[in-house]
This record gives structure tokens, C-alpha cells and sequence, in this order.
């Protein structure tokens, strides 16, 4: 099992980035830094200057996808000069990079994220385009997540909702978990299912007060993604977190591009489909087993039929 060393949330925890690098560990004097051109603009300047007083050379690297061809050029451009460790500071698209590259390099990173849109802030799984594998792999847990809540609450709103939409995604995706148990003699683990299906509640429960007030929503939905992601590192799996819903996102991807709509919006939408169809009851803690019938017609129903769903549902 791996956990973050570290996570530090907070209002203007940015400016001490450098002392968290230091207390979880990561010495050295190259920091490859690895993010997006806006977010290089609004926070570069902050991340440069806290490693001031330190002996350190820093590089920054612009990602533009989250795509294979993303991650071999990062790569090749870091095989001149090996970093020490990776700094990812972004949306989904630099810390996806990052992480794999630090995998392939087995190098430490850290995850410093700039938008509350998604689980892969803690986790060790990554979703990327191109791979032979439509779903998400694993890669490397970020050794520590530093999330500036000023700098987060500086992100389009649509952002904190597709995080929203990836949370609730908790429900269905530990529903299909114990599917799996259930069906495949498949390890389950309660701990880190109830872990993520508590992130789901909570927004459900606090989400009135998630519109009203920005500040205290990023707080709670960053926190709420990060217990996910780490109810991932402790099953050791993507299992707690992404189920059916999370292959209807990435067939979406497939078959329309990764820029139709945000990966939580897609998620989310897949969620209440997933619910609709009946492989899962859309309550919380009705057992499955007393939908057992419905599930199991459920799994025979065609790609025609789904399509049919989808269509009325859009209608
Ligand atoms: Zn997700």
C-alpha cells in the first residue's frame, strides 16, 4: 500500500512549497516542474521564487494533452538532464503527465493541483490517451499533494462541478465493486469502498451550501477527491473509484474526443445512467442482492439498448 507522505491544504500554502518539498523528503537539486501555459502564468512566478534560497535548477515543461505522445515527449526532454523529482502544478492533463513520467523515470512527484476537477490528485492511476488500454492505469502515488485553496478557488466553477461529477461517480463505481466480489470471487475491500462512498455523500449531503459558498466548497470537494484517491491507493485498484460510469466516459472519448466535455461531466452523466439502468439501485445502501434479478438482465442487455437509453435520456 501507498499513501501520499504528505497533504497540505490550505489558503496561500503555495508559497511554502519548497518547505513541503523538504519535509516529505524529496532532496536534490533538479525540479522539473510540469503544467499547463495558464496555470504556468497564474502561479509560476510563486513556485519559483519559494525555491529562491535553495540551490536548485528548475525546468518547466508545457503539456498539452494527455495523450502517449505527451508523455514520450516529456520524457525525451527530461532524458538530457534526469530530475530529482517532478512538480506537477495543474488541472488533470499535468498531473496525468507527470505522474506517468516519474513512473517510467521512477523518479518521486508531487501533486499540486489548480482546479478541484477530478480523483487523480492522490491517486496512483492515470487516464491516458492513446494507451492500448481503454481504462485507467496505474502509475505512481504522488509522495505529497499540496492544494492552495485561494488558487483553486481561482478556477472556473465548472471545474469544482466535474470534480462533483467524478465523486458521485463513488456510487455506482463501489456498486460494481461488489458486482465483482459477488460475481468474480473478486478482492473487496470495505474500508476503501466506504472511503469513497463517503466522498460521494458528503457532497451530496453539503451540496446547497457548495453553490452558495465557493471558498468552503473547494475546500470540501478538494478534500472529498483526495480521500478518494487515497480509498485507491489502499485498495490498490481503481475499483472504489471508477466502475461502468468511468468506461461510459471513456467510450465517449473513443468515439467523440477527449475534448467533449470534461471528464467529470461525462462521469457524472454516466453515473446517473449507470443508476437508470439498473445494474445499480441508485440508493445507497439497498443491496444489490435484492436487485439481483435486474442486474442480471441488465448484463444482457445489447449496446443497441444502451443506446436507445442514452438517447431518451438525452431527450
Ligand atoms: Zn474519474
Amino acid at each position: 500500500m501507498e499513501l501520499p507522505r504528505k497533504i497540505l491544504i490550505g489558503d496561500g500554502v503555495i508559497s511554502s512549497l519548497s518547505d513541503f518539498v523538504q519535509d516529505i523528503g524529496c532532496v536534490g537539486s533538479k525540479i522539473a516542474f510540469v503544467t499547463g501555459r495558464t496555470v504556468k502564468k497564474r502561479a509560476g512566478a510563486e513556485c519559483e521564487s519559494s525555491f529562491k534560497a535553495f540551490q536548485v535548477e528548475n525546468t518547466w515543461h508545457i503539456v498539452e494533452d494527455s495523450s502517449v505522445s505527451s508523455v514520450l515527449k516529456l520524457k525525451r526532454s527530461l532524458s538530457k538532464e534526469i530530475p530529482d523529482f517532478l512538480i506537477a502544478i495543474g488541472g488533470g492533463r499535468a498531473v496525468d503527465i507527470a505522474k506517468m513520467t516519474a513512473f517510467h523515470l521512477n523518479k518521486p512527484f508531487i501533486s499540486v493541483p489548480t482546479s478541484a476537477s477530478h480523483d487523480g490528485i492522490a491517486s496512483p492511476f492515470v487516464s491516458i490517451r492513446g494507451s492500448t488500454k481503454p481504462f485507467s492505469i496505474k502509475a505512481k502515488t504522488p509522495l505529497g499533494v499540496l492544494a492552495d485553496t485561494s488558487l483553486l478557488a481561482e478556477a472556473p466553477v465548472r471545474l469544482m462541478a466535474s470534480g462533483c461529477g467524478d465523486l458521485v461517480a463513488k456510487i455506482t463505481a463501489t456498486k460494481d465493486w461488489e458486482l465483482a466480489r459477488d460475481e468474480n470471487n473478486e478482492y473487496f475491500g470495505s474500508y476503501a469502498a466506504n472511503l469513497a462512498c463517503m466522498s460521494a455523500k458528503i457532497i451530496l449531503n453539503e451540496s446547497k451550501e457548495l453553490r452558495i459558498n465557493k471558498r468552503y466548497g473547494i475546500r470540501i470537494v478538494v478534500e472529498a477527491l483526495i480521500s478518494a484517491g487515497v480509498a485507491a491507493c489502499i485498495a490498490g485498484s481503481s475499483r472504489p473509484c471508477s466502475g461502468a460510469e468511468h468506461l461510459f466516459s471513456h467510450a465517449v472519448e473513443y468515439l467523440v474526443g477527449q475534448n467533449y466535455g470534461l471528464h467529470g461531466e461525462r462521469v457524472g452523466l454516466g453515473t446517473i445512467m449507470m443508476a437508470k439502468l439498473g445494474a445499480h439501485n441508485g440508493n445507497v445502501g439497498i443491496s444489490r442482492r435484492a436487485n439481483k434479478s435486474e442486474a442480471d438482465k441488465s448484463k444482457r442487455r445489447t449496446g443497441s439498448e444502451l443506446l436507445d437509453s442514452c438517447t431518451n435520456l438525452e431527450t
